[in-house]
């Protein structure tokens, strides 16, 4: 079986589990773990932050986010089919008291400067407030869009001249920095927090990190605790974590790979694949996205349907150059 229905299916490698197996350990909700401080202290430095936060997961991270930059009541601008909005059960409203205010992205899921000052609201005796811009990056759903700098900057500054803070859903910020060939701190340059996960493309078993500056990393940390997420010995999960910082270069293998995949795939009759940015791969089907889904797994290759007639597939460091032309040709046959 080919599996492309996410980055996140990865197994971790030989090296990750000896980290694992010979980590040091403590108690991490006393901050006592010389593994999780390790990696928060590495994640920190891999985004130009001052501090990061390990968490159990992405979802976690942003959630925390929300909570932590802004109050009950308040309103968080987000792109329309960001991540943060449609794929976390409602967690800015169930956990945080946050209603969000969705702005249309266009094609490729980019918030403008107009935009944000459309969208922003004063909190007056009548009116809820804007406590948050969060702009995702790369963007899911959009196709694994990366979003430049200029982009950022330009968003975050019309959200700065409202006082509104601008946290980065970077799930997969690093395939934008190796996409766009720019550091990932240069992307959060004017980002307050940021959120990016191990357990995709970079390979780890488990976690992401939330980082900021050092008084919100405070914030942060109660935060976690209060969401369910501090975690004992957790240098145990955090180890891997640590040589999946590694991992970032590899990350444009999986692009190389998509582009093939997408190349491949847009040449077959009853599909129209555009080409990728990074790791992810729409394909329009003729056909109802789910029957396509089935009709390819019955060949050997899974993919995720994504909407009525468009199917996900991704790229990852389980599936090498082999694999992408052999899923092509399943892809192939599976609609002959
Ligand atoms: C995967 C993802 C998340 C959430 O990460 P989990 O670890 O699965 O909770 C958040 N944002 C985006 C854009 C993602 O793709």
């Amino acid at each position: 079986m080919i599996d492309l229905r996410s980055d996140t299916v990865t197994r971790p490698d030989e090296a990750m589990r000896e980290a694992a197996s010979t980590a040091a350990v403590g108690d991490d909700v006393y901050d006592e773990d010389p593994t999780v401080n390790e990696l928060e202290a590495r994640a920190a430095e891999a985004v130009g932050m001052q501090a990061a936060l390990y968490v159990p997961t992405g979802t976690m991270g942003n959630q925390i986010a929300a909570r932590t930059h802004a109050d009950r009541g308040d309103e968080l601008l987000c792109e329309r089919d960001s991540h943060i909005y449609n794929w976390e059960v409602g967690g800015l409203a169930q956990l945080s008291g946050i209603q969000a205010r969705p702005i249309d992205g266009g094609a490729r899921g980019v918030i403008t400067p107009a935009a944000v000052h459309d969208a922003y609201v004063e909190r007056t005796d009548h009116r809820p407030g804007t406590g948050l811009l969060a702009i995702e990056n790369t963007h899911n759903q959009k196709g694994g869009i990366a979003i430049t700098a200029d982009e950022i900057d330009a968003a975050a500054a019309a959200a700065d001249e409202h006082d509104v803070p601008t946290h980065v859903d970077g799930a997969r910020l690093f395939n934008a920095s190796v996409a766009l060939d720019t550091p990932a701190s240069r992307l959060l340059d004017s980002a307050d927090s940021v959120m990016f996960c191990l357990s995709k493309g970079l390979g780890a078993p488990v976690g992401s990190m939330l980082a900021g500056s050092e008084a919100f990393v405070e914030r942060a940390h109660r935060n976690r605790k209060l969401f369910g997420g501090g975690m004992r010995q957790a240098g145990l999960v955090a180890a891997p974590g640590i040589e999946a910082l590694d991992n970032v270069d590899r990350l444009a293998e999986d692009h190389a790979n998509a582009r093939t995949l997408a190349a491949g795939l847009d040449a077959i009759d009853g599909l129209v694949a555009a080409p990728p940015e990074t790791n992810i791969v729409l394909v329009e089907t003729d056909d109802p996205a789910e029957a396509f889904v089935e009709a390819i797994a019955a060949e050997g290759v899974r993919a995720s349907a994504f909407g009525e007639h468009t199917v996900r597939l991704c790229t990852h460091w389980d599936v090498d150059e082999s694999n992408i032309e052999q899923a092509i040709e399943r892809v192939e046959r599976a609609l002959d």
